[in-house]
């Protein structure tokens, strides 16, 4: 039985005052939830500010992101080592916006991913298809590519320990949701997908769906067999809201 896990990605957002205020509300929200994972990925320089308010409590902290270096002349970057000295537990890696934006491949995500799963840090592993790639109906296709680079480089127990996020491009920040049989089914091919290398890491891997997910939709799309919670990105912004998300979860 997998706890479903509910993550918070804030992306650029907030300022010092404002984060502040939020993973307070979140975090005195949380203290009643029970049988659900909660986390946030706050921006890199928030994540001291936040952990702070966070620590010791049921509210995990994540980063967005990681280098694929330890340490040295990466100007800009942030290393693994970095943020898990700040009581991060998790970092999200393969997030569409740094594939399309940053021009991130499989291959550069695929070092994210064992760079920040060897430190002892869960990665939270993001893959999906542009609306383009569904309109050719190679969805599975594209997901089973970006998976598939994660096995080549770390074998076939990659995925033990860490959280994949299946989350369709076309559905990120547009207010256009997978419906929930959509990314059932897409839910399904992936964990099908895994248990063609390890079924035990399969069967325990949480698969969170990410896309345009708010409190109206959150119950019916975590309901689904395979999709074991959320990447929320605008809804987590709002306590009250992303906490409402969490009790879906529940
Ligand atoms: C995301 O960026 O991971 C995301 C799911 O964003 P949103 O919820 O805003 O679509």
């Amino acid at each position: 039985m997998r706890t479903p896990l509910v993550a918070g990605n804030w992306k650029m957002n907030g300022s010092r005052e404002s984060v502040k205020e939020l993973i307070n509300g979140v975090v005195e929200g949380a203290k009643s939830l029970t049988g659900v994972e909660v986390a946030v990925c706050p921006p890199s320089i928030f994540i001291a500010d936040v952990t702070a308010v966070a620590s010791g409590t049921n509210v995990s902290v994540g980063s967005q992101d990681a280098c694929t270096a330890l340490k040295g002349a990466f100007t800009g970057e942030t290393s693994v080592e970095m943020i898990k000295d700040f009581g991060c537990q998790y970092a999200i890696v393969g997030h569409s916006e740094r594939r399309t934006i940053y021009g991130e491949t499989d291959e550069i995500v695929a070092e994210k991913f064992a760079v920040v799963k060897n430190a002892g840090v869960t990665p939270i592993f993001c893959i999906g298809e542009t609306l383009e790639e569904r309109e050719q109906n190679i969805t599975e296709a594209v997901c089973a590519r970006q998976i598939d680079a994660v096995f080549a480089s770390e074998g076939d127990n990659a995925f033990d320990g860490s959280v994949i996020a299946y989350e369709p491009v076309w559905a990120i920040g547009t207010g256009k949701t997978a419906s929930p049989e959509q990314a059932q089914a897409v839910h399904a091919f992936i964990r099908q997908h895994l248990a063609k290398r390890n079924a035990d890491v399969a069967e325990k891997v949480q698969i969170l769906y990410g896309g345009s997910m708010n409190p109206a939709n959150a119950e019916e799309l975590i309901g689904q067999t395979d999709i074991d919670g959320g990447l929320i990105g605008g809804a987590s912004l709002k306590a009250e809201d992303f906490l409402t998300i969490c009790q879906a979860g529940q």
